[in-house]
């Protein structure tokens, strides 16, 4: 019981975390990651994909990709890993896209 006790109280000190912190600086990118949404995003993406890595059709050790990064003029802030449209999002095993990171330098565009 008091180990349930301790967990929730921790869930709940790292969702207030996240909020007060996203007024004043945005969460880390691996932090956002972690987030349902993405994990939602994520899911839509790979399904889409059928599971597969889109550059050498690998099955496992599957992430998702972003083609470009955005910027919102308006607020100067960079989306969140799931505002993305679709078409900017690809399945890729663990393998090409550390490779891909790599060799290619991600674009960023000012939306
Ligand atoms: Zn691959
Ligand atoms: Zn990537």
């Amino acid at each position: 019981m008091l180990c349930f006790g301790k967990r929730f109280e921790n869930s709940m000190a790292s969702t207030k975390q996240y909020m007060t912190s996203s007024l004043t600086q945005s969460p880390t990118y691996s932090a956002l990651l972690q987030m349902e949404q993405w994990q939602e995003k994520r899911k839509s993406i790979l399904y889409r994909d059928g599971y597969k890595c889109r550059n050498c059709g690998k099955r496992n050790e599957l992430q998702v990709h972003h083609r470009q990064y955005h910027i919102n003029s308006r607020t100067g802030y960079k989306l969140h890993p799931w505002q993305y449209h679709n078409k900017y999002l690809i399945t890729l095993c663990k393998y090409c896209h550390e490779l891909g990171h790599k060799h290619f330098t991600i674009q960023t565009f000012h939306i």
